[in-house]
């Protein structure tokens, strides 16, 4: 591997050519090594039209990226501590456990990484998100979180199968104390039938344990769903429900629909299509699925609408420089939805049900363009609030009086350089996130170069997609080999793998520690 081979990569581009047809937004292209490729880029036109009519960039010029970027940039950036996991499930975008090879992050490779990131010239709050295969497994995780704090950043997150936190009475006590923030917990269903997929017959129960046991360390929770269609697209509705009804030890549910990548790369045409999944799809079918109506062209936004709130928080003088490329997300990529929950009666409604989110988008960039002083930023977003709230339309028990808790609570959530202190309050949001990654079928350049969570490596940042779909990961990880795998085995002995409907053993949780008794679904709000 040399040089030559990033820059090869890099200078791969296949224009394409997007279609509408049938209310449905279609790409189609012609590979010189693999013919015509024709892929769903979205199951309604008219949704995408608006979210793109949506968009708000921070930085419209952003330049592309060519190769890996030195330069520090994303919203949240993604460090891989190693290649091999406890599980070996499909889909897997990173075909853990597949590799001839290790890949060990060091403790040394970790600290240089977030340097680089703290040292970076341009002004950015960073979440860290320590990812792999499976985080939890690296005998690094704990130090590294301690590395990362001792670097002064304050959202660490890991993206975890939530097993180690499960098993282990005190794991997440111990990642808590050395400065983890948050969980995304892989979340496939609400039962562990919908979970089989990923070959552990009690996944499900797995995650109720994990999810106890991280509440009761005082650490964040999201949800993180990977949607196929027609695999677990009838589980969104009840995922969502499942987090209304926690929502006290959860914090967002993040939607991705399946990337062909890594342990899924060549599907034949047929099977990806079957299976594909769009942003319009998810809007659609978590109407469909819902106690509440739901409306995709009313209730969904593009997440980098939420940096015009951003702006106006900057404008109000609150000491915080939210400018961050990452709302820069390409807006048929990435798109959110806020629901409030009544923690009394454990109901939901859209917030843009009684709040009309589009003409406060519209305030928001006049306030945060004119205003001109912190206190007339002030005057006019009380007005802009007054204006388009419509209190008619809202549950009842929310009273004026609340709304000022809850524009607190919302600040807390955007601002990225404060970690948010618990809010007991009885009115609590629920974002529900939709970030659609790329696969080599439907790669667009354009988005690739708006990515909001690069991978930090050795040898510079990547876009995610580039990174685990356009054979980024592959080279970087073969030219940091920590082992051939025999190698590795032969040293270290093999790591445990549930797999093949494996079971994985737990303990009964109980407020003050375990009990040896096998926990079993009843934990599950919806039974
Ligand atoms: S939990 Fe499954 S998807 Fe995640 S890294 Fe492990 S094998 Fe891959």
């Amino acid at each position: 591997m040399d040089e030559r081979d990033f820059e090869q990569r890099a200078a791969y581009v296949i224009p394409a050519e997007i279609i509408h047809r049938d209310g449905q937004v279609w790409m189609q292209k012609v590979c010189p090594e693999h013919g015509l490729i024709v892929d769903l880029l979205s199951s309604d036109a008219v949704f995408t039209a608006r979210m793109e009519s949506l968009y708000h960039p921070q930085d419209p010029n952003r330049e592309p990226p060519s190769g890996p970027r030195r330069k520090p940039s994303g919203l949240m950036l993604v460090i891989d501590l190693t290649n091999r996991c406890n599980m070996k499930c499909s889909p897997c975008f990173m075909d853990a456990n597949h590799q001839p090879y290790v890949r060990e992050a060091t403790v040394e490779n970790v600290r240089e990484i977030l340097n680089r990131a703290a040292d970076s010239k341009s002004r950015r709050d960073l979440d860290i998100l320590f990812s792999g295969g499976e985080p939890t497994i690296s005998p690094i995780f704990l130090e590294c979180l301690r590395v990362a704090k001792g670097i002064g950043f304050g959202r660490l997150h890991v993206a975890t199968n939530g097993i180690r936190f499960a098993q282990e009475d005190d794991f997440a006590r111990k990642a808590k104390d050395a400065g983890l923030h948050g969980v995304f917990l892989q979340f496939d269903g609400v039962s562990n039938e919908a979970n089989a997929h990923r070959g552990i017959s009690n996944l499900f129960d797995v995650k109720l344990a994990a999810l106890e046991r991280i509440h009761q360390a005082g650490l964040y929770a999201a949800l993180q769903v990977t949607v196929a269609n027609t695999v677990n697209s009838t589980e969104i509705g009840k995922i969502v429900e499942f987090a209304v009804k926690s929502i006290d030890r959860i914090h967002s549910v993040l939607f991705q629909p399946l990337v062909f990548t890594g342990r899924d790369q060549l599907p034949a045409d047929e099977d990806r299509w079957h299976r594909r999944y769009t942003l319009a799809h998810l809007a659609h079918d978590l109407n469909a699925q819902s106690r509440f109506e739901w409306l995709p062209l009313r209730d969904w936004f593009p997440i980098s609408a939420s940096g015009a709130f951003g702006n106006v928080l900057d404008a109000l003088g609150l000491g915080v420089n939210l400018r961050s490329p990452a709302h820069d997300l390409h807006a048929t990529h990435g798109q959110f939805s806020i629901l409030l929950v009544d923690t009394k009666t454990h109901q939901a409604v859209p917030l843009s049900a009684f709040f009309l989110m589009d003409r406060f988008l519209q305030d928001a960039t006049v306030i945060a363009r004119e205003s001109g002083s912190p206190f007339r930023a002030r005057v006019l977003l009380g007005a802009s609030i007054l204006r388009n709230l419509e209190l008619q339309h809202a549950p009842s028990g929310l009273a004026l009086g609340s709304l000022g808790q809850l524009f607190r609570q919302l600040a807390g959530r955007i601002q990225k350089s404060k970690v948010e202190e618990a809010d007991k309050s009885r009115w609590q949001f629920l974002p529900i996130n939709a970030v659609w990654f790329e696969d080599p079928f439907n790669v667009d350049f354009e988005a690739v170069c708006r990515s909001c969570a690069p991978v930090a490596t050795e040898e510079g940042e990547f876009s995610f997609c580039s990174y685990n779909s356009m054979g980024w990961r592959q080279i970087v990880e073969s030219r940091h080999r920590t082992a051939d795998l025999s190698e590795w085995h032969r040293e270290k002995g093999r790591h445990a793998i549930f797999a093949n409907g494996a079971t994985v053993p737990l303990e009964r949780l109980t407020a003050g520690g375990s009990h040896p008794t096998p926990i079993s679904s009843s934990g599950n709000p919806l039974a």
